[in-house]
């Protein structure tokens, strides 16, 4: 495994191996790999003959306030990681190569974007999307993995891929979790250990969802009911939001008619953590 950590020799790398007909599979990470991570690389293996994973803590998709300085990192960790997952190159651009001072250039997906996290982050898409834009540029994939537990990333990711007639296909992995279903994530580190058993509450509203869902129950408020029932019977638990919506356009459903995906984020402690389920009505019949 060889580290890059220079846009312009990365790029000249991915040229190269394009040129001798290897395809790129691509998974773009913001490191502190768990086994949600590497169930991506996993995937980019089997789908390219050459995978590219990026560690890239992103200034641009957190907001002020919000814990940029403090995101974990530990890249020699990481390294060790990839390289037992197989992954052939490790892409890691300094911040003032990536965002030099005249920076002036965002992308923005403009409808998918606005609900969900959207609402109390309202920067964070177009970091996201700018990012993994400028990514695809730098390392030409034909094909980029990415987690469906973060499922607003996924959709707007399709929609600028879509939208800008990018020559990548994009690839949705399901959620690994813990035994307990806390879904993994970079951000449980910060829990305390009575914030991590009052994490559990995110996955027991989403148990208690299915169940009602596989009932029959198809009206978006009387789910959403039980669910924040569930959040809430947990004191460290603070709701930053539990929707429904169209699993496509990600606006808000009142009945459960189409492809929709249970959306929500938590906070607690110092970690905001988010979950979803999809719910599909063809399921079972
Ligand atoms: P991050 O490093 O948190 O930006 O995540 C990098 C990629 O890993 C994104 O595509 C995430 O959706 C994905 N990912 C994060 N957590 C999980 C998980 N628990 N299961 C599957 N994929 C995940």
């Amino acid at each position: 495994m060889q580290t890059i950590n220079s846009i312009k020799e990365m790029q000249t790398f991915s040229i190269s191996t394009i040129d001798e007909g290897q395809s790129i599979a691509f998974v773009p990470t913001m490191g502190s790999f768990h086994a949600g991570h590497i169930s991506l690389m996993e995937e980019g293996k089997r789908r390219g003959d050459c995978l590219v994973v990026s560690i890239f803590v992103n200034p641009t998709q957190f907001g002020a306030g919000e814990d940029y300085a403090n995101y974990p990192r530990d890249m020699e960790r990481d390294k060790q990681l990839a390289e037992a997952a197989g992954v052939d190159i490790i892409f890691a651009p300094r911040v003032a190569e990536m965002y030099p001072p005249n920076y002036q250039t965002y992308v923005n997906v403009e409808e998918v974007t606005k609900n969900l996290c959207g609402l109390s982050r309202p920067t964070h898409f177009r970091g996201v999307v700018t990012v993994v834009c400028k990514l695809f540029g730098i390392v030409k994939p034909h094909v980029a993995i990415f987690g469906e537990k973060d499922f607003q990333q996924l959709v707007a990711i399709r929609q600028m891929v879509s939208d800008l007639n990018l020559d990548v296909t994009i690839v949705g992995m399901p959620i690994c979790r813990e035994e307990d279903g806390l879904a993994l994530s970079s951000r449980n580190t910060y829990l305390t250990a009575n914030e991590r058993k009052a994490a559990r509450c995110l996955f027991r509203s989403l148990m208690r969802a299915n169940e009602l869902f596989k009932e029959g129950e198809r009206k978006t408020n009387d789910i959403l009911r039980n669910v924040m029932a569930v959040i809430e019977a947990e004191p460290l638990a603070n709701v930053d939001y539990v929707k429904i919506c169209d699993a496509k356009t990600l606006k808000d459903v009142g009945e459960i008619h189409q492809v929709s995906v249970l959306a929500l984020a938590v906070k607690i402690g110092k970690a905001r953590l988010i979950d979803n389920i999809v719910l599909n009505p063809s399921d079972g019949l």
